[in-house]
């Protein structure tokens, strides 16, 4: 999932799980993004050693890429991150379970909407190399086709302020 998304998640479960006294809330929305911003940071290392330019914008060319970089060093932070080897470590390392649910909760919602084809998040890596995810990744979905991702993301955001509002009405923390 996006950038965007991620972050809104994480600010979400800032709210469920904390009570915004502690600078756990800012862990929480950290580590909701942990995987993206180290792992993607490689990966745009290894776009520049491939010889592409740095890319911010999702479209058919970041599809190919995980192609390309299919077998680079510079994509193990981004598939390590992106497994249940990670969540295992952080478990092990005795993480406040409040952050290893908002890790968590990243890889499932990246499962459910990158393509088993190309960025499919390999939940087994490095043991066993099984993408998984359905057919394709969430910025070449039908209905986004000859629409802005700008739409893609007003929508999931959209849907993640409801999903605040719903909590904050039932939690009544305010
Ligand atoms: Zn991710």
């Amino acid at each position: 999932m996006d950038f965007g998304t991620h972050l809104l998640s994480g600010i979400i479960l800032a709210y469920i799980l904390t009570d915004f006294n502690s600078w756990m809330w800012v862990l929480i929305i950290i580590f909701a993004l942990l995987p993206d911003l180290i792992g993607e940071l490689f990966y745009q290392i290894g776009r520049i050693t491939k010889g592409y330019k740095i890319k911010l914008i999702y479209d058919q060319e970041i599809t190919s890429s995980s192609l390309y970089l299919k077998n680079s060093k510079y994509m193990i932070p981004y598939n390590f991150l992106h497994s249940l080897l990670a969540i295992g470590l952080l478990y092990i390392f005795s993480l406040p379970f409040e952050l290893i649910i908002a890790y968590a909760i990243h890889i499932v919602l990246d499962l459910v909407s990158h393509s088993r084809d190309s960025w499919g998040i390999m939940i087994f890596w490095p043991f066993n190399k099984k993408r998984f995810g359905p057919k394709k990744n969430w910025w070449e979905w039908k209905f986004l086709k000859n629409t802005s991702v700008f739409y893609f993301n007003l929508i999931t955001y959209i849907i993640t302020i409801i999903i605040f509002l719903i909590l904050k009405f039932f939690l009544n923390k305010f």
